[in-house]
């Protein structure tokens, strides 16, 4: 009987993925999907069609270790004055005002379903995640996530791992990040503003002790969060601390 249950169970891998490719067509049928940008239906489960994907703007030959765009993928000056607590920054696209009109609709719209398409966009290239054992979400304050009604860094992480197999969330149990404090906007503040607003305003959960650790944020503008989170893992023991997230802000 229990054999005759799974054989009946098991599936054939290519019949399962025609099932889910006739459901999805039925879906984008049934309930289109409208592209951010242009407003036309996209004809994918995106919501971002392929004619404006292919615009927004690539983050070409970034810097190794931050990810600054356009340093022919040479350590940045910065980067050579001072290495970040980051070990590196992982972002495809630079942070224009492309990107900001979709961060815009996503997390101050309160628009989730663009979690998924802001996953699909970051997978757009194979990300380098070599040696990551703890994948974390950006955490935001509980104010700031009750107002938002969703944490999009912890959205993106789990769309991610439902896309790439190497990508797994982990479990809160095990270990997790969370925001002591709310610290505002970092954008307009000073390097001296920023790193005092950031002091102490995360804590760890869990043990990270000689973990290496992949941080998924939504964007990277002044990095001064990432290495805010950086700096407490590293102080927990975390071995190495890598950060990726959809857009990275230019140089200024
Ligand atoms: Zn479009
Ligand atoms: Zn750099």
């Amino acid at each position: 009987m229990k054999a005759i249950t799974q054989r009946s169970l098991k599936v054939n891998p290519q019949f399962a993925s025609a099932v889910k490719a006739a459901a999805c067509r039925a879906l984008d049928y049934l309930a289109p999907q409208r592209c951010v940008y242009c407003d036309q239906l996209s004809h994918t489960s995106e919501a971002v069609c392929e004619v404006c994907r292919d615009a927004l703007c690539p983050n070409d030959a970034p810097c190794p270790r931050c990810g600054v765009p356009g340093v022919d993928d040479h350590l940045c000056p910065a980067c050579l004055k001072q290495p970040p607590l980051l070990h590196s920054i992982t972002a495809p696209y630079e942070y224009d005002a492309a990107l900001a009109y979709f961060m815009h609709r996503w997390k101050y719209l309160g628009e989730q379903r663009l979690s998924l398409t802001a996953a699909k966009l970051m997978l757009k290239e194979p990300i380098y995640i070599e040696k990551v054992e703890y994948w974390l979400a950006t955490p935001l304050h509980w104010r700031r996530e009750l107002r938002r009604g969703f944490n999009q860094s912890e959205d993106l992480l789990r769309a991610l791992s439902a896309l790439a197999p190497s990508i797994k969330a982990t479990p809160a149990k095990l270990a997790r990040l969370s925001r002591r404090r709310a610290t505002g906007s970092q954008a307009h503040a000073t390097r001296r503003e920023r790193l005092s607003n950031l002091k102490g305003a995360f804590r760890v959960h869990g043990n990270v002790q000689g973990r290496t650790i992949g941080i998924v944020d939504d964007v990277c503008t002044t990095a001064a969060t990432g290495n805010a989170m950086a700096e407490t893992l590293l102080d927990a023991g975390a071995a190495e601390v890598h950060l990726y997230c959809l857009a990275r802000t230019p140089a200024r």
